[in-house]
């Protein structure tokens, strides 16, 4: 027979105020913000990883206008941005936006080194297997141990996503070398968002490259397609770009970074009783673009006034997230249709719109007037068709 855990003294000694079930981007800016909060820095917090978070597995960049929550460990940042493709490319400023890139070792050792100075938090090295919720409590099922929560926080996605009827699942997949030249070889001002000049037979595909000096860039291969490629075949595109592109022969590859970012408009299980999924697995990947860094930081925030003002830290759906969700479908549908390419979209939106119209547009902080300047960037009949075919669904 089962024993009732309410009960079992080992399991209230195993009581959080707040459980963290993952320690990565959404997980670890949830904790830092929490230890900054005098109301709630004093709680009793339990971050859970099964990971221990000592490589420096990724590179986010996002864009802001202020001084941002991780000003102090802004790795580099532009001003200036250049977008590449066959029928058009220009180098744009995107004042008063800046351009910020955020190594993930340096997250992971700024929230790990905050936390030890608290002793109200523990970070426990174990794989989550399960979560569970009652009306009182949150249970989380390590392998080796039950822990209990107000409420649970996880960045956890425990399944696989699989694609689902009438709705679209592409995975952008990437893989970055960070490498380094012995002469001069780059702009460190200019970062280059999208380059389109590469072959697009298998999908929407586009290099990216992120300068940090003359001598040291991030050159990524992405793509937005159904399928990833071997690890082999990321290797010859990166190796063909550099040289015949950037026309680099020799250099030294200092770190190599892979990912799959899922870009879909199904709906994730936002939260289930006192479980609240935050991060990719709540719904803050934008389906039409894979950004996430800056949804994961607007979700802390609105979670932090939540638990600030004693409410339930879930966040009900606004009409402007509704309204950006009907345009990731409609971008969506026109990708995954093949109705029109990724590069001719992006061609069309960069030639069209202001650089600040589109990062917010991208942000989803646009207003009606930035969305009619995308809008009318692009041909009207075929969105319009899409649009349609998403409201009829
Ligand atoms: C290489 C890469 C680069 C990216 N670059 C950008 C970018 O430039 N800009 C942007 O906006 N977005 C970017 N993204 C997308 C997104 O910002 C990141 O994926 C981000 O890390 C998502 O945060 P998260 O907390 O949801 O997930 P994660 O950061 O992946 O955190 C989940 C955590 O859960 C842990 N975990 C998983 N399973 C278990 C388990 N069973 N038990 C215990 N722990 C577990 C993992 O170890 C991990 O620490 C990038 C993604 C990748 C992969």
């Amino acid at each position: 027979m089962q024993k009732d855990l309410t009960n079992n003294h080992a399991v209230k000694n195993n009581h959080y105020d707040y459980i963290i079930s993952g320690a990565g981007c959404a997980g670890l800016s949830l904790l830092l913000r929490l230890l900054q909060s005098p109301a709630l820095q004093e709680k009793k917090i339990l971050v859970i990883d099964q990971d221990h978070k000592i490589n420096n597995d990724r590179t986010w960049c996002f864009w802001e206008k202020e001084t941002g929550f991780f000003e102090n460990i802004v790795h580099h940042r532009w001003l200036q941005l250049q977008f590449k493709s066959e029928n058009y490319s220009s180098q744009f400023s995107i004042e008063p936006y800046h351009y910020k890139m955020i190594r993930g070792i340096d997250l992971y050792e700024y929230a790990f080194a905050l936390a030890k100075q608290f002793p109200n938090v523990e970070i426990k090295i174990e794989k989550v297997i399960d979560l569970h919720s009652d009306d009182h409590q949150a249970i989380v099922k390590t392998e080796n141990n039950i822990y209990t929560t107000d409420y649970a926080f996880n960045s956890i996605l425990f399944k696989k996503l699989t694609p689902t009827k009438n709705k679209y699942l592409l995975l952008q997949h990437f893989k970055g070398w960070m490498i380094e030249t012995e002469k001069p070889c780059f702009d460190p001002a200019v970062a280059t968002f999208m380059d389109f000049t590469v072959d697009q037979t298998r999908g929407t595909t586009f290099m990216y490259i992120l300068p940090v000096s003359e001598n040291k860039a991030l050159v990524e291969y992405t793509m937005f397609t159904e399928n990833i490629l071997s690890s082999e075949e990321y290797d010859v595109e990166l190796r063909k770009y550099i040289l015949q592109k950037l026309k680099i022969n020799e250099y030294k590859i200092l770190h190599e970074e892979f990912g799959i970012i899922p870009m879909t408009n199904q709906k994730f299980v936002t939260n289930n009783g006192r479980i609240i999924n935050i991060g990719t697995a709540g719904e803050q990947t934008k389906a039409s673009s894979g950004f996430t860094f800056q949804f994961i930081q607007k979700q802390s925030d609105k979670v932090i006034d939540s638990l600030l003002k004693n409410k339930w830290p879930i966040q009900s759906k606004g009409f402007n997230e509704k309204k950006f969700r009907f345009y990731d479908s409609v971008l969506l549908n026109i990708l995954v249709n093949k109705k029109m390419s990724g590069a001719k979209i992006f061609a069309r939106i960069f030639q069209n719109s202001s650089s600040e119209a589109i990062l917010k547009f991208l942000d989803n902080e646009s207003d009606l007037l930035d969305d009619l300047e995308i809008i009318y960037s692009l041909p009207i009949k075929k969105f319009f068709i899409a649009a349609v075919q998403e409201i009829s669904k």
